[in-house]
């Protein structure tokens, strides 16, 4: 006998990588050149060179130490730069012991669940979602309460929400720039949410935490401004990770921040390493602890991004298809052309578009697409999108 919940997690289907999959056949059979795969968001540009010197550097000064376990919340030099940085940017008072050093946003997210929930606890989170989050939520014993999509510009609707906060409500998880829409909240639509935040965590006599899953807070366009959230709702945790800014997914870093204004923020941040610790994570990478925060000022060259985006939205949209206007991230979230997704995504296979649908994200009649892929192969999928609008014609 095993684990029945993980048994299902461990052997579900994945339709992003199976899309993968499909597509790594079919360069078999037409060449990789001919697949335009627009399924998964690694980012395509380096980490910048100073990452990679500053981690050579590091491991030739310090073999003996950097190798080393570190404190469970972190090194206290890396987490005090991680303040500072965040003070120059935003002007806040941050201070190092506010900081737990985690193994990416993902680690982050699960940090936070399992250190807030009690018995009977809810999450509510936006549709269009990044999917892991009912993973997470669910994993740290808590429900997940998902908003319907506000379809037009992917801001909040409002009127759902309010209606779903309960006195169960332990918190909102938000995530902007969008994984899949690439939207941005605006800070009217984050403003009125800490207004019904605030009154409801009046009403219900505790605070209800906002979560704010910030991994691509660095990735916004031109006139584009994200928010600092702390600055608009007291009870915001934020998580964060470096696999999109300085494009280093797989080294596994980010980090949770309990600011001090937070309510109880002693006993949040002591439960959030105490889920750390009991999810086994003993410390996040020593070596990249030093690197990210000695290059916590700098980004990976994330312009081309914008160009993807300005490609793909002006084209799609003069081809027909509907798309949100996107603000940041990788990511667009279009309506498909026929309202079942799953057959849509299927009939872009015929045209060797890879393309998600939205029903995973919960935004059903619509598809993401990754453009964090070279702007090479954008240009030469248009024709593709083009054919792929005409067979519905
Ligand atoms: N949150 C969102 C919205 C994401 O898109 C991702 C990764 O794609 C994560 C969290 C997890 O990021 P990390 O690699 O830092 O664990």
């Amino acid at each position: 006998m095993v684990s029945e919940r993980m048994l299902g997690l461990g052997t579900a289907r994945s339709v992003i990588r199976e899309l993968f999959e499909y597509g790594k056949q079919r360069a078999a059979i037409v060449g990789a050149e001919n697949v335009y795969d627009f399924s998964l968001g690694n980012p395509s540009v380096p980490a910048p060179d100073a990452v990679n010197e500053t981690a050579i550097r590091i491991l030739k000064e310090n073999p003996d130490i950097i190798h080393c376990y570190t404190s469970a919340q972190g090194d206290a030099g890396a987490r005090q730069r991680f303040a500072d940085s965040l003070n120059r940017r935003f002007g806040g008072d941050y201070t190092a012991d506010q900081f737990y050093i985690t193994v990416g946003a993902a680690a982050s997210l699960c940090c936070v669940f399992n250190g807030l929930t009690c018995p009977g606890d809810e999450f509510i989170a936006f549709a269009p979602y990044f999917p892991e989050y009912k993973v997470f939520i669910e994993g740290a014993g808590a429900k997940m309460v998902l908003i319907p999509p506000e379809i037009e510009q992917f801001q909040i609707d409002f009127d759902t929400f309010e209606k779903a906060i309960t006195p169960n409500t332990k918190g909102v998880v938000v995530n902007s720039p969008n994984n899949p829409s690439g939207v941005v909240y605006s800070r009217q639509t984050l403003e009125q949410l800490a207004a019904i935040l605030t009154a409801k965590s009046g009403e219900y006599g505790h605070p209800i935490y906002l979560i704010s899953d910030e991994p691509y807070r660095e990735i916004a366009f031109s006139g584009v401004e994200v928010p600092w959230i702390p600055h608009i709702y007291k009870d915001t945790i934020v998580c964060y990770s470096f696999s999109k800014s300085l494009s280093l997914p797989g080294e596994r870093l980010g980090y949770v921040l309990v600011p001090g204004q937070v309510t109880d923020s002693d006993q949040v941040y002591a439960a959030v390493a105490g889920a750390g610790r009991s999810l086994g994570y003993v410390n996040a990478p020593s070596l990249f602890q030093q690197v990210t925060s000695l290059c916590c000022d700098m980004t990976a060259d994330l312009k081309v991004y914008e160009e993807n985006s300005k490609l793909l939205v002006d084209s799609l949209r003069e081809m027909g298809y509907h798309v949100a206007q996107p603000g940041g991230a990788f990511y667009l979230f279009p309506r498909s052309l026929e309202p079942d997704d799953l057959a849509f995504s299927e009939r872009a296979k015929q045209f060797d578009l890879l393309l998600v649908p939205g029903t995973g994200f919960g935004a059903p009649s619509h598809f993401r697409l990754a453009y964090c892929v070279q702007t090479d192969m954008i240009r030469r999928a248009l024709p593709k999108f083009k054919a792929l609008a005409d067979s519905y014609k």
